[in-house]
């Protein structure tokens, strides 16, 4: 898929600036965007919104805290991924996660390890 390919369905997302989609090494931008790290949880998500965004202040990785990884931090000047939805009608979640794990979950559900170590 392009990046230029049409957004995906119910993304409430504008595209990352060509410069930050031309930095993006190992999935496309929309890979990142559509991959769903909460399969299988059944809240109730409306006005999501998924970006790629360029750090301005140093975060933890969500994922870091939430699967028993490492905790991390993301760094300033590093892109990553920022979502937020407002969740069971109730309350705004958002989290932020790097690539770096991006890479690991969308490689997990893929099942495809072309064997390159970075
Ligand atoms: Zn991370």
């Amino acid at each position: 898929m392009s990046p230029y390919d049409p957004r995906p369905e119910g993304l409430n997302t504008d595209p990352a600036p060509p410069s930050v989609v031309e930095a993006l090494r190992r999935h496309t931008e929309a890979e990142y965007l559509t991959h769903d790290l909460f399969m299988g949880e059944d809240a109730d998500i409306k006005c999501r919104t998924v970006k790629l965004v360029t750090a301005r202040k140093p975060h933890s990785c969500w994922l870091g805290q939430a699967r028993g990884a490492k905790p991390h931090e993301i760094a300033v000047g590093e892109l990553h991924r920022y979502e937020k939805a407002l969740v069971d009608g109730d309350y705004w979640g958002s989290y932020r996660c790097c690539l770096n794990c991006m890479d690991n979950e969308i490689g997990d559900f893929d099942g495809s390890d072309d064997g390159d170590e970075e």
